[in-house]
C-alpha cells in the first residue's frame, strides 16, 4: 500500500511524510503559501512564495516579530530541491503572484492549485496547465449551476454601466475584493482611458503591483474631498458604505464577482452585479483537470462534493480531501 502524496494534517494540507504545508493558516516549519488572500496566509517559519506574494504577504500581515521566520522567493518555472521534494511554481492566473505547485519524488507526481483563474486577466500572470498525476483541485465554483458567461460580454456590460453612470452625471462604483480584482478592474479601466479613483485599502495594494510590473501609478487615491466628475471609483465590497466613501454622493454602485450568478439578492443595496470572477467556473475546473492528465484528484474548498462527482462522471478518480483519508491506495 503507497500513501496519497498529499493528508491533512490537523485541518492544514500537508505532503505526506514531510514538514512541507500548503496554504496553512496555522504556523508550520515550511510552508509553500499559494497566494496573499487572508484564507490561505500564515506566519511560517519558512514561507515559500514567489516574490510578488511574499510583498502582499508582508503588506497583510506586517513585517514578522520572530526572528526565526526566513522568506524563500521561488519564481515560475524554475524547480528547486526542498530535502528530497522538487518543487515548481506555475502561474494560477488568480492574483498577482498566485501560484500552483508541483511536487515530484519518488512516485505520484503532485499538483496543487491553489485559487485558479484559467480566463486571462489584466492584472496577473497567465494560468499555466501543470502535469501530475495526483491533482489537488480547488472548487470554489464547482457546481454545474456557474458557468460564467464570456468575459468580452460581462467586461461589455460594465462598460455600459460606467458609460451610463459617466453620462448621466453620477459616480460609478465597481466592487470588487482589495487585492486582485480591484487591479483587474482598475487596469482594465485605465487602459479603456477612464480616470480612476481607488478606495485606501485598494490604493496600497496598488503600489506593490506598481513594484511588480503592473502600472497603476495613474489610479488616484480617493480623499475625503471626493472623486472629481468623470473619475470611476474602486473599492472593496464590504468598505462601499465605509468612512472613506463619504465624499461619493451621487453614484451608481456595482459588484463585480463570480457570485453575481446567484441573483442580486445576494447583494444589497447594489445598482448591478456582473459575474467577473478572478476563479475557474465550473467547466474551466473540468477541463483544467483532464489537460494534467491526473489520474486521482482530490477536491478542496467550496463545492467538492458536486466536481468530484462530475469528475467521476468523467471516468477520473475523484473525491474531496478529507482528514479520514489520510491512507490511500493509488
Ligand atoms: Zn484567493
Amino acid at each position: 500500500m503507497r500513501r496519497s502524496p498529499i493528508e491533512l494534517d490537523a485541518g492544514e494540507l500537508r505532503v505526506t511524510g514531510t514538514s512541507l504545508h500548503l496554504d496553512a493558516r496555522r504556523r508550520a516549519a515550511c510552508a509553500f503559501i499559494s497566494h496573499a488572500h487572508g484564507d490561505h496566509l500564515g506566519r511560517h517559519d519558512r514561507a515559500i512564495a514567489t516574490p510578488a506574494t511574499l510583498a502582499l504577504m508582508r503588506h497583510r500581515l506586517g513585517e514578522p516579530k520572530r526572528k526565526k521566520t526566513e522568506a524563500l522567493p521561488a519564481s515560475f518555472r524554475t524547480p528547486f530541491g526542498l530535502g528530497d521534494l522538487t518543487l515548481e511554481l506555475f502561474p494560477a492566473g488568480h492574483v498577482l503572484g498566485s501560484a500552483q505547485l508541483r511536487v515530484v519524488r519518488s512516485g505520484p507526481v503532485l499538483g496543487y492549485t491553489g485559487d485558479l483563474c484559467l480566463e486571462p486577466t489584466h492584472a496577473a500572470e497567465r494560468a499555466e496547465v501543470v502535469p501530475c498525476d495526483v491533482l489537488v483541485l480547488e472548487s470554489t465554483f464547482g457546481h454545474p449551476r456557474y458557468a460564467f458567461p464570456p468575459k468580452e460580454e460581462i467586461l461589455a456590460g460594465v462598460r455600459k454601466f460606467v458609460e451610463d453612470a459617466l453620462s448621466d452625471g453620477v459616480t460609478p462604483v465597481l466592487l470588487g475584493y482589495a487585492l486582485g480584482k480591484a487591479q483587474e478592474i482598475e487596469k482594465w479601466l485605465c487602459d479603456l482611458g477612464h480616470r480612476v479613483r481607488a478606495h485606501p485599502s485598494v490604493h496600497a495594494i496598488n503600489r506593490i503591483y506598481d513594484e511588480h510590473g503592473v502600472d497603476l501609478s495613474a489610479v488616484k487615491l480617493l480623499g475625503a474631498e471626493g472623486p472629481e466628475r468623470d473619475e470611476v471609483v474602486v473599492a472593496p465590497p464590504h468598505l462601499a458604505w465605509g468612512a472613506a466613501l463619504r465624499g461619493v454622493r451621487a453614484r451608481r454602485t456595482a459588484v463585480l464577482t463570480g457570485w453575481a450568478l446567484d441573483g442580486a439578492r445576494r447583494f444589497r443595496g447594489v445598482d448591478a452585479a456582473f459575474p467577473l470572477s478572478d476563479h475557474a467556473d465550473f467547466p474551466s475546473l473540468l477541463r483544467y483537470a483532464r489537460e494534467t492528465c491526473a489520474s486521482r484528484i482530490f477536491t478542496i474548498h467550496g463545492f467538492v462534493d458536486e466536481l468530484a462527482a462530475a469528475l467521476r462522471k468523467q471516468g477520473i478518480r475523484a473525491e474531496p480531501l478529507r482528514e479520514t483519508k489520510q491512507l490511500e491506495l493509488l
